[in-house]
């Protein structure tokens, strides 16, 4: 897959506020300052498309990025920062709640993890969400450029154990360094279909 346009359409945070184009649609989920901004920047070819920063739960609505014209990236609140209250975890977890429920567009998630990290229980509690409710996931474990490559083998082992996933299916991946961009642009792909 080629990257020809992206751009930003829309963020929401009601359903009648999402794009009314019908394009497919991959969410991205991860915690605040897991690395997701940075992915859709890499993955896209955009130095500031998404924006990043060290400043969780910027992202407090639901952010509409289309590709090619032909699909969006969703990019959903991060989860899981201490720091935000009950009432905004509350809504947030309404919101992307909603999106889950209720998108027809909405083809696969990509949940985001920290390569060096095990999984949270809030990773653990969306996976299971997700796949106990038919939506597929592809994880891909970010900041991979973080860990010695000798290391990797342990760690995504890891965190597909904690997923009860398969080694294969867990895509490493770096911002920094753009290594995974392949084989997430050919997941992408398989995700979307000829
Ligand atoms: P988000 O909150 O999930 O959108 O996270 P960001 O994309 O804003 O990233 C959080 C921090 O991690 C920023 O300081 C990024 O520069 C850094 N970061 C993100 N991805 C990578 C990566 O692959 N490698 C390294 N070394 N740093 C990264």
């Amino acid at each position: 897959m080629i990257i020809r346009k992206a751009e930003y359409v829309a963020s929401a945070v009601k359903a009648d506020q999402y794009p009314r184009d019908g394009l497919p649609e991959i969410a991205l989920a991860g915690r605040s300052n897991v690395g997701k901004s940075s992915l859709i920047n890499r993955f896209l070819g955009r130095r500031n498309l998404a924006r990043t920063g060290n400043t969780p739960g910027k992202t407090q609505t639901l952010n509409f990025y289309r590709v090619n014209g032909a699909w969006y990236f969703v990019d959903l609140p991060g989860y899981g920062y201490a720091k935000v209250s009950q009432t905004v975890k509350a809504q947030w977890g309404g919101m992307t709640g909603n999106y889950f429920k209720k998108r027809e567009n909405l083809r696969a998630v990509l949940q985001i993890v920290d390569i060096r990290r095990e999984p949270s229980a809030e990773d653990l509690a969306m996976n299971a969400w997700l796949r106990g409710n038919g939506i597929p996931v592809l994880v891909v474990a970010t900041k991979a450029d973080k860990v010695a490559r000798g290391q990797w083998p342990q760690h995504l082992k890891q965190i597909s154990g904690s997923l009860a996933m398969e080694v294969w299916q867990i895509i490493p991946f770096s911002a920094a360094s753009g290594f995974g961009a392949d084989d997430l642009r050919a997941a992408v792909e398989e995700i979307l279909g000829p």
